[in-house]
């Protein structure tokens, strides 16, 4: 990468807004200095203008579920009835056609302001279970769409080994499924991470990984310190499952298989009794609200103030996709808790702000992203202020504006491993962002 300087018009440097700043680019892909009170940029600096922020973490997606956009939304049904949707356009991916997919969806997030996504990923092998020439072809097709488009990935490699506590994957989920967890650990062993990508884990759920199975996951991830995540308790039916298969709940059989931990992120975690609140909390596990997704798919509303309360810290992810817009997931957590509690102000803008960056990097196994700070990785996104939804309130109130008013179009800029990737709102690197997932979209749902 070449160095590069950047003067952002204002920047969020992690409490306050300050105006004129110099963000300075190694060819390392991270940034050597930060400088404020720069009233112009410094010559052969690129303008950012506007507020930039750190690049925000997705940390929870499915890149299929966007070719589900607006079709599940025909009529009505319930999450099952979704699921029979989802599970039609799994059947039909390939390597050639997820990857022409995902690279659409990985640039559609990019253009959201996105610049590192946690792919939860389990469609491995073919229809019917009989793995790909290799074997984790699916995988690399992923890791190699981000990184056409540009953005960093956290491949979360999923365990989806039973359809149900103990019974065998039904037809579809066949090419889900690598038998048992130790051929999974055998498979997922072979992926190999690069500068813009890493390699973790995930249980698909308790549902989907057998209990005698799940310390062979979590072993897996703890040996190469990789994050873990894990789906919990997004619907009372999977409760209900679980106490009748292990007469525990989801939260106490994962915490006693060796899975929570500051490593792992619980998805969801919307029906939660007290007592997982402790354990998920003590155990410092991550707690991935995904509100839009949550709402669209009628689950409830998480008790997310209660487990950061207990000592889960939060990430954001749009999981289905229905929208990619993290800012709106942002929002979206503090204002489904004032519906909830008939109270306002449980989190500020910078504490919603954190979730969405920060922290979603921590819990995608990047540490060292998430902030504007020498010696951070050189991911950072710019929020136009000028447009008709967020002009107004004075520069200082910019993170008060971007969470609570801004959109996904009001990204003009995105910057990843110092390489500006989004350039006043248009991709540099996939040119044709929205002609390229209509095609891909159209292969897989053509009748
Ligand atoms: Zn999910």
């Amino acid at each position: 990468m070449t160095p590069q300087t950047y003067w952002a018009e204002h920047a969020w440097l992690g409490m306050n807004v300050e105006p004129g700043v110099v963000i300075e680019t190694a060819a390392t892909g991270r940034i050597t200095a930060v400088r404020t009170g720069a009233d112009g940029p410094p010559a052969g600096a690129v303008n950012l203008r506007g507020l930039t922020i750190p690049g925000l973490a997705n940390s929870h997606s499915h890149a299929f579920h966007r070719a589900l956009r607006g079709t599940v939304q025909v009529g009505s049904g319930t999450f099952w009835t979704w699921r029979e949707f989802m599970y039609a356009i799994a059947g039909r991916l390939t390597p050639e056609n997820y990857f022409d997919l995902a690279r659409g969806v990985y640039a559609e997030m990019a253009l959201a302001g996105i610049t590192c996504v946690g792919e939860f990923h389990y469609v491995h092998h073919q229809p019917g279970g009989k793995p790909y020439a290799d074997p984790n072809g699916m995988g690399e097709a992923l890791i190699a769409a981000a990184g056409e488009a540009g953005i960093r990935i956290t491949l979360l490699d999923t365990a989806y080994v039973s359809s149900g506590f103990g019974a065998p994957p039904d037809p579809r989920q066949s090419r889900f499924s690598d038998g048992d967890a130790q051929a999974w650990a055998v498979r997922a062993s072979a992926l190999k991470g690069s500068d813009h990508a890493r390699i973790g884990a995930a249980i698909h759920s308790v549902r989907a990984v057998p209990a005698e199975q799940l310390a062979t996951v979590a072993g897996w991830a703890a040996e190469r310190k990789a994050p873990l995540h894990v789906h919990l308790s997004e619907q009372t039916a999977e409760n209900d499952a679980c106490l009748a298969a292990y007469e525990r709940t989801p939260a106490q059989l994962l915490a006693e298989h060796g899975v929570l931990g500051p490593r792992t992120s619980a998805v969801h975690a919307t029906h939660v009794t007290a007592g997982d609140i402790a354990i998920l909390g003590t155990s410092g596990t991550t707690i991935c609200m995904c509100p839009t997704t949550e709402r669209d798919l009628a689950d409830g509303i998480g008790p997310a103030k209660q487990l950061e309360l207990a000592g889960s810290p939060l990430s954001l992810g749009s999981d289905s996709h229905a929208v990619i817009d993290l800012l709106a997931e942002a929002r979206a957590m503090e204002l489904d808790e004032r519906l909830q509690t008939r109270v306002r102000g449980h989190w500020t803008a910078t504490q919603l702000l954190r979730a969405a960056t920060e922290d979603g990097y921590a819990s995608l196994g990047w540490p060292d992203a998430g902030r504007l700070e020498a010696g951070a990785l050189a991911d950072f996104t710019t929020i136009a202020l000028d447009s008709v939804r967020t002009v107004g309130p004075p520069p200082r109130l910019g993170i008060e504006v971007a969470v609570f008013a801004a959109t996904n179009a009001d990204v003009r800029h995105t910057v990843v491993g110092g390489r500006h990737v989004v350039r006043d709102g248009a991709h540099q690197l996939v040119h044709h962002v929205s002609a390229d997932l209509a095609a891909a979209i159209g292969a897989l749902t053509a009748p």
